[in-house]
């Protein structure tokens, strides 16, 4: 049986909720692997290309059910991988299928958001390349122009939608979603929080009745418990039970360096400070190559993973970095995610993350499961702002060191 585990972290992110949600912090599947899922190699082949190395436990859980084609309702937070949960298996299916040339509708996906709308075509279009067949996805949303929408229909078999937009297209007889085939529900609570039960209910009343319906949302509440109801289901229900990790137990640090000394700090951090072990993240796949080399050269043992490395040279360098026989573990956010080390000491964010969100996933590698962790920032001058606004998120401060007294010097 697999167990159910979900981290979040202590944050004032949310005034009314002081947790976040990092589902892919955990991840005690680490020898499930998307083969195992029922994926055919043509999806299989589109995981390898995004670099996901295993499933998130969400999907661990909710792709086989879906493969099965019963109902399900998880209860999943932005950023645990949901969405693949229900690309992966809904093209699995579809590629066996003959391709529709009309304006009937066979999946549809109903979002809360343009931005969800948007994200999920991405996600769907970075696997449809490998298939047996096309698979036309859109995604359609308010505040632009409808006729575009409307003449790119025709042939599109799975729909991304916001409602109020899809009852426009359906007026104007854009298409139909009287044959849909699966019916999936993102965010399910945020529908409702934007008040989009009404038209919910006003599409739900044009489906067949006979569909699949996956439904994911973050909480769930009365509303989302009553849309089981309205919809006639009795879905399986896979909630990723939450653990909780301490951000007061990771010590946080900040240093302010010349951008040419970035390099020699990190290697002056890791001989004089004594960092035994540490996972360093930078922001791409060659400058992962790039940090490994230069510190190789420096005599400090370092390997990368990263989506460009083979499954094999993954697995390779993740053991290597286990086992203690590299010092150094450099990692990529996307492949960074799936990565599980029982009591990891040191962070170091080489280069910050795009978003507060992926720097408290990074963060939280360390400090876990009681034990004290260190993360270390190091910093150039364009980075200083987007660090202030990363603290703010937080609603931790983290001092700035300065480090122009430091002698470089042979680093
Ligand atoms: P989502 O919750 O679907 O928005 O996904 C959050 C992020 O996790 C996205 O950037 C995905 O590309 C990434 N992701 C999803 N599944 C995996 C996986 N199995 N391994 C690594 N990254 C993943």
């Amino acid at each position: 049986m697999i167990s159910k585990t979900f981290a979040s972290l202590r944050l004032p992110i949310n005034k009314h909720r002081n947790k976040i949600s990092i589902a892919y912090l955990c991840t005690k599947y680490f020898f499930m692997s998307f083969e195992s899922l029922g994926l055919s190699h043509n999806i299989i082949r589109s995981v390898k290309k995004l670099g996901y190395l295993k499933p998130f436990p969400i999907q661990e859980q909710s792709v086989p059910v879906i493969l099965q084609g019963k109902d399900l309702m998880g209860i999943a937070q932005t950023g645990s991988g949901k969405t693949a949960c229900f690309v992966m298996p809904i093209l699995e299916k579809l590629q066996n299928t003959e391709m529709k040339k009309n304006r009937n509708i066979q999946v549809l996906i109903l979002v809360p958001t343009r931005e969800l709308a948007i994200q999920i075509d991405e996600v769907f279009r970075a696997f449809t390349d490998n298939l047996k067949r096309e698979v036309r996805t859109m995604a359609v949303y308010g505040g632009v122009s409808i006729n575009p929408q409307m003449k790119g229909m025709f042939g599109v078999e799975v729909l991304i939608a916001t409602p109020g937009r899809l009852l426009d297209l359906i007026d104007h007889n854009a298409l139909k979603i009287s044959e849909i085939q699966h019916l999936v529900i993102d965010e399910a609570d945020k529908m409702f929080q934007l008040g989009f039960g009404e038209e919910m209910n006003k599409l739900f009343a044009m489906m067949p009745v006979a569909k699949q319906t996956t439904l994911f949302s973050a909480t769930l509440n009365d509303k989302v418990a009553e849309m089981k109801e309205r919809l006639s289901i009795n879905p399986i229900i896979i909630e990723i039970k939450k653990e909780e990790v301490e951000i007061d137990n990771i010590e946080q640090l900040a240093y302010h360096v010349a951008p040419e000394n970035k390099g020699p700090f990190l290697r002056y951090l890791i001989k004089e400070k004594k960092v035994e072990k540490a996972l360093i993240f930078v922001s791409s796949t060659r400058a992962a190559d790039n940090l490994v080399e230069k510190l190789k050269k420096n005599k400090i043992k370092a390997v990368a993973i990263h989506s460009q490395k083979s499954q094999g040279a993954r697995r390779n360098n993740l053991e290597e970095f286990k086992s203690n026989g590299a010092q150094i573990l450099v990692a990529t956010d996307l492949i960074g995610r799936g990565i599980h080390i029982e009591s990891l000491p040191c962070v170091i964010n080489y280069e910050l993350p795009r978003s507060p969100l992926d720097y408290i996933h990074r963060i939280g590698r360390t400090g876990r499961a009681g034990e004290k962790g260190t993360a270390i920032n190091i910093l150039t001058d364009d980075e200083l702002q987007h660090f202030r606004v990363i603290q703010k998120k937080m609603g931790r401060k983290v001092t700035l060191q300065r480090t122009e007294d430091i002698n470089l010097h042979g680093y």
